[in-house]
């Protein structure tokens, strides 16, 4: 297939493909490999986001990109670098703002033979995403802006003096609005996926105004789910009990920052970045994408683990309702993690040399065939 014309015509599943930066293309070749051989027809409408994009359209996230994903309502992405501390905004970031995709489903499930030292493990984290100290709105310090905000926290906070002329800000932010969407995305993918508990992630103790809100609402909107159970955990002490008995989670629902912590500490407690997915939803469109970065010092050298993001495009499948294409392919990478033989060297038991990037895809390749 050439041309959208013919996608149409045929019927296709047209998918965004954002290859990414660093270790994305090779993630990203091998996935689409995977997916092609599940069966299902896809037509990828490649878009270059990230560095390449920055060279040759002088931004990192042009504007088609998101006229492509707009258009096609689904993408598949994979890592984009993002500079530390200057230049542009993340793409990622920018990415899920201006598509509004609030939600970020990262599921973190135990595949017998990915290192652990749990084997019970299988929570899915719904992290908020566009709000909290992700706003993006700050106020660098001894800016005209800064030194208002500090005259107006000194006129209307009862230790307002204590903030110094030199202060820089970064807002937390939570609404009412972004509260109530996020609560109720993880209390209706509990009911449609059989969980039975949403555990609420917050600081309610010290942080009112967003977090003691962000309990607040959430409790709220539960209370329209008497079929699923929910209770609440202050996120310090979720991270000690994540870490003594991951076990007793099923769902956790959190504020921005401390989904992102959280998820990326889950993706440890199950095996490693190399096997964590991600997806993140509006109301009518998803980006998929491996919960793990751009990896940039293992680019080019067919050294990392695709299995993050093909366990991304078994969640896109899902959300096609390609159930079906989608439980054959699980299946499949299950089948190449338990065997131990073609995995890449995070997941390498003892008694076997890691495999590259493009083994890992054929192998998973054979299972699928081997089931047919
Ligand atoms: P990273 O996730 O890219 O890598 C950290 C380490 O995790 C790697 O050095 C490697 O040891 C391991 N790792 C990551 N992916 C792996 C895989 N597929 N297989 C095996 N091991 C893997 O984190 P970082 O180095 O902090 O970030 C690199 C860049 O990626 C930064 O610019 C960061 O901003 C960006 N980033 C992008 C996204 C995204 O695109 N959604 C997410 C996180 C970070």
């Amino acid at each position: 297939m050439t041309t959208e014309e013919d996608a149409k015509q045929a019927e296709l599943y047209k998918i965004t493909l954002i290859p990414g930066d660093g270790i994305g293309p090779e993630i990203t070749k091998a996935t689409k490999a995977v997916l092609e051989a599940t069966g299902v027809k896809f037509f990828w409408d490649l878009a270059v986001a990230g560095e390449r994009a920055l060279d040759m359209f002088g931004t990192p996230l042009p504007e088609y990109v998101l006229e492509s994903i707009k258009r096609n309502r689904i993408a598949l992405k994979g890592p984009i670098t993002t500079p530390v501390g200057h230049g542009f905004r993340s793409v990622n970031v920018g990415l899920r703002q201006t598509l509004d995709l609030y939600s970020c489903l990262r599921p973190a499930k135990h595949y017998p033979g990915a290192p652990t030292t749990f084997n019970n493990v299988d929570i899915v984290i719904v992290r908020e995403n566009t709000e909290d100290l992700y706003a993006g709105i700050e106020f660098e310090r001894r800016t005209p802006a800064a030194a208002r905000l500090v005259q107006l926290i000194r006129d209307h906070t009862p230790h307002g003096d204590r903030v110094s002329e030199d202060t820089g800000f970064s807002l937390k932010v939570a609404s009412e609005r972004g509260i109530r969407r996020i609560t109720k995305f993880a209390f209706e993918y509990a009911r449609s996926h059989g969980r039975k508990r949403v555990t609420i992630v917050h600081k309610a103790n010290i942080i009112r105004a967003s977090d003691a809100f962000f309990l607040d609402i959430a409790e709220k909107v539960a209370r329209g789910y008497p079929d699923i159970q929910f209770d609440d955990v202050i996120v310090d002490t979720v991270c000690m009990r994540l870490v003594r008995d991951p076990g007793q989670f099923d769902m956790l629902v959190l504020p921005n920052l401390y989904g992102d912590l959280i998820s990326e500490l889950c993706a440890g407690l199950v095996g490693g970045l190399g096997v964590a997915p991600g997806a993140n939803i509006g109301d009518d469109i998803a980006v998929f994408e491996p919960t793990h970065g751009s990896a940039p010092k293992y680019a080019g050298q067919d050294k990392v683990n695709p299995m993050s993001m093909m366990l991304s495009g078994v969640m896109m499948l899902r959300y096609l309702d390609e159930m079906e294409a989608a439980d054959r392919l699980e299946a499949a990478i299950a089948a190449v993690i338990a065997e131990g033989k073609d995995v890449t060297y995070d997941l390498r038991p003892a008694e076997h040399p890691p495999v590259g990037t493009a083994r890992v895809a054929e192998a998973v390749i054979e299972k699928l065939q081997q089931a047919e």
